[in-house]
């Protein structure tokens, strides 16, 4: 009796665990209060092309808090995600990329920059979403050929074949697509010539020891080699050795993205370090 009770009781009771949900209710609540008082902040990795020519860039969502806390979003999206609050926050993302990416189309420098926002399924999924693409393109004046939504494998789980058929909306209007973090996750190689792609993003953990490793190099290549024959760009990320550029580059990389060439900032500090004259400031 004593033994049942004292192992059985956590099924009832567990402080721990009640600690933890109460976290997760007051964090869900600070990003519903946050996303009002405008406490999400988009930062702006740069892309490269193997010549070094600045193609490009990644918007990167980072949360200030009123607590002044800096936070990132693998502190928050998988919240965001399970709450719901990722389409509300999707959306705003979307608004303040495109409203970058008319700015832009003033400046020399920047405005045949590519905009890459990353897309949770979940917003992809969620109602209304390609015509809420529409509008904001609409609205802000942004060239949906410029913007290019990042997936992640998750969109092979279940349901593509509507998932095909909203990328297949989208890229109706113009919008790209690319597949984020590919390597990690459950791509089914026979769906991926299903999807509407442009691009295949390799996982920084792939390239992170591709310089150091040869165990690694020959994933590197076959990801390289399937994308080629799929006619798809290659963006490797986490770039941040001479040495894993090189070789990225000699494997036939197209784009590239990394601390080595440039480290995510605020969009602000990104148009600035960039730019040739002024961008307008909306
Ligand atoms: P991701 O899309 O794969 O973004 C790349 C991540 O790698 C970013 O982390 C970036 O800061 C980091 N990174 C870039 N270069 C290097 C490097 O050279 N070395 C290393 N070690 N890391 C590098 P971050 O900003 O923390 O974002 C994490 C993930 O959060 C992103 O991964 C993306 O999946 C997600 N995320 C970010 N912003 C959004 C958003 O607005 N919406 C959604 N749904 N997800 C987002
Ligand atoms: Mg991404
Ligand atoms: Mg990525
Ligand atoms: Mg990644």
């Amino acid at each position: 009796q004593a033994k049942s009770h004292g192992r059985n009781s956590s099924r009832f009771f567990d402080p721990c665990m009640q600690a933890a949900a109460e976290h997760q209710a007051m964090l869900e609540l600070a990003m519903r209060e946050g996303l009002l008082a405008r406490q999400f902040v988009l930062f702006c990795q740069p892309q490269f092309d193997t010549r070094g020519r600045l193609v490009g860039a990644e918007v990167l969502v980072r949360w200030y808090r009123s607590n002044g806390e800096i936070l990132s979003p693998d502190e928050f999206i998988g919240l965001a995600e399970s709450s719901g609050l990722i389409v509300p926050l999707g959306q705003y993302v979307l608004e303040e990329a495109c409203h970058a990416l008319a700015r832009w189309q003033d400046d020399h420098s920047l405005r045949e920059l590519e905009l890459a926002v990353n897309v949770s399924v979940r917003q992809l999924r969620s109602a209304n979403f390609t015509e809420k693409v529409a509008d904001i393109l609409l609205e802000t004046g942004a060239r949906a050929s410029k913007l290019c939504l990042e997936l992640t494998e998750s969109v092979f789980a279940e349901n593509v074949a509507e998932t095909v058929e909203r990328m297949d909306e989208l890229c109706g209007h113009g919008v790209q697509f690319s597949l984020d973090d590919f390597g990690t996750g459950y791509s089914s190689l026979s769906y991926l010539k299903r999807f509407p792609l442009t691009a295949l993003k390799i996982d920084r953990a792939f390239v992170h020891d591709v310089h150091v490793n040869p165990d690694a190099v020959p994933i590197v290549k076959a990801i390289i080699a399937l994308a080629r024959s799929l006619k798809l760009e290659i963006v490797a990320e986490g770039v941040e050795h001479e040495a894993q550029r090189n070789f990225l580059i000699d494997s036939g990389c197209n784009t590239l993205q990394g601390y080595l060439l440039g480290k995510p900032m605020p969009i602000s500090e990104f148009e600035q370090m960039y730019s040739s004259g002024c961008v307008g400031h909306a």
